[in-house]
């Protein structure tokens, strides 16, 4: 058995790894990556990436069937070539993960190392059977897993994740989506469009990650509109028959439905890999999901020579937390003991499903919970139905809620449906972060006419619930859609 003898070592060869291993290489030369899987990162290979290029193609479809809405009308009907928009999707997917491979490869081959890592004490960690590495400071940045019913294993190969969607020749004719949050919904929507038939289903009556309940009821609604939604299904049973999946449920109306698919997918959320890790063998506190606990702004764990970063944080499983984070632990354990808080910025999430849903600051939830229900904040509200850019371009479907606080005027969150909700969220995270009042933001300069203006809307809204602002007009020029 090869044994090292390490600064700095980092489990894990995904953005959060690679990041770590970058922000550590920084203070000092010794340091090693250590990579079970493939690389080319959750992100380019099964996550963000393919499913964009899925969502992209469901969107040109989406177009064309909205077209004569405007008067615009195509001769005969649409054909997708589910073979051509599979072949698409991997062909763009796989220059991505080229290019995360080409930075790889960048790295000297004695920094990196193949296999599974698992913990022998606070210090000390096996590689398979092949290497020991004593490592002075360790960074666990393993990812996540999809989580799914142990016994849905008996669907056997109808039963699939968003791995084997990217792995796709061609489209099937139907699916069932266990799971509307967020890949359930980017993904269920985009096979809907694409002509895939699917029934999306959930537990609980959560929809995407939204926690202000009307906000989430207009998504619901909405959703419903395209494809057969139930977040708080019964399922009376779900057996493989031959080469599909008979599932019985009960429908809204309390009536028992039997449908046959040709797909299960498991969207019903995903683990952090820390459960393989045998941190049993450390003093690692764990929280009641087994996840070590870690400081969240220099992510060090209880443990003082271990920090974590990424999915298997826990925290917050976004792509661009877990390159923060990787910086915050990776720069840390360079440095320790010399340890420093790092920047964690305002969040900001998006749901890429159409309407798009974006989530900024605190949650409705958070902000209810922290204030004990006092009464302390108000939220502004405007609707997408007639608002006027929205209106010009037919996606008028949705709403913004903006909450604010009492006294402060500060704005303290946001949650939304709507068009372009990516990039409003990036504004309200802008301001958010910046830690502006909503007087402030109404300061800001609006053009016209945009879909920021219902932003301004919202803002009017909240700023006259605070008692900070006049009186909202009643069909006011430019909140309505302007002249
Ligand atoms: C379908 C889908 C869509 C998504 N869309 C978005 C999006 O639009 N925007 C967004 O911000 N985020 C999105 N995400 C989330 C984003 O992809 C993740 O937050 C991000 O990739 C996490 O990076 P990571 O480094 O923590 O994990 P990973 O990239 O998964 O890296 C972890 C690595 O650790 C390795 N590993 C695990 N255990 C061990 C071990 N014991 N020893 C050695 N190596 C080990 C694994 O093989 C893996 O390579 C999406 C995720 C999915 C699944």
């Amino acid at each position: 058995m090869k044994t090292l003898n390490i600064d700095v070592a980092v489990i894990g060869g995904g953005t959060a790894g690679l990041g770590a291993y970058r922000a550590a290489k920084a203070h000092t030369d010794s340091v090693i990556m250590i990579e079970s899987g493939p690389y080319g990162t959750t992100c380019a290979r099964v996550g963000c990436m393919p499913s964009k290029l899925l969502i992209a193609a469901a969107e040109s479809v989406h177009q064309i069937k909205k077209a004569p809405g405007f008067g615009v009308h195509s001769q005969g009907e649409i054909v997708i070539n589910g073979r051509e928009v599979m072949d698409r999707v991997k062909r763009e997917r796989d220059r991505f993960v080229g290019f995360v491979l080409e930075g790889v490869d960048e790295i000297p081959a004695g920094d990196k190392l193949s296999g599974h890592a698992k913990f022998i004490d606070n210090n000390t960690l096996q590689i398979d059977d092949h290497t020991r590495i004593s490592a002075r400071r360790i960074v666990i940045a393993t990812g996540s897993r999809p989580a799914y019913p142990a016994v849905w294993n008996e669907l056997g190969e109808r039963l699939i994740i968003n791995d084997d969607v990217f792995n796709w020749d061609d489209l099937p004719d139907s699916v069932a989506v266990f799971g509307p949050g967020v890949i359930g919904l980017e993904l269920g929507q985009a096979l809907q469009r694409l002509g895939v038939e699917v029934v999306m289903f959930g537990i609980g009556g959560q929809v995407g990650p939204l926690t202000d309940p009307e906000v989430m009821d207009y998504a619901q609604r909405t959703f419903n509109e395209e494809f057969y939604l139930d977040p708080d299904v019964h399922i009376e049973s779900m057996k493989r028959q031959g080469d599909a999946v008979e599932i019985k449920y009960m429908n809204k109306d309390n009536e028992l439905q039997k449908i046959t698919v040709d797909y299960v997918l498991a969207a019903t959320g995903r683990r952090p890999n820390v459960d393989q890790l045998a941190v049993e063998n450390t003093a690692l506190q764990l929280d009641e999901r087994g996840v070590p606990t870690a400081d969240y702004f220099t992510l060090q764990t209880s443990v003082d020579n271990i920090f974590i970063a990424g999915d298997a944080s826990n925290q917050l499983p976004l792509l661009h937390e877990a390159a923060d984070q990787a910086r915050i632990a990776g720069d840390n354990a360079g440095r320790f003991p010399d340890i420093r808080a790092g920047l964690r910025r305002s969040k900001i999430s998006a749901v890429f499903c159409d309407p798009q849903i974006a989530m900024v600051g605190e949650t409705y939830k958070e902000i209810d919970t922290r204030h004990g229900g006092c009464g302390c904040f108000e939220t502004g509200v405007v609707s997408f139905e007639n608002q006027g850019r929205s209106r010009v371009m037919l996606r008028n479907k949705g709403v913004l809620h903006l909450y604010g606080e009492h006294g402060t005027g500060r704005f303290l969150g946001a949650e939304m449906i709507g068009p372009n909700a990516e990039h409003l969220a990036h504004l309200l995270a802008w301001a958010h972060q910046n830690n502006m009042t909503v007087s402030e933001m109404l300061d800001m300069p609006f053009y016209h006419p945009v879909i920021e203006e219902g932003v301004r809307t919202a803002l009017r809204d909240l700023n006259a619930k605070l008692h900070i602002g006049p009186e909202m007009i009643k069909h006011c020029l430019d909140c309505g859609p302007g002249c």
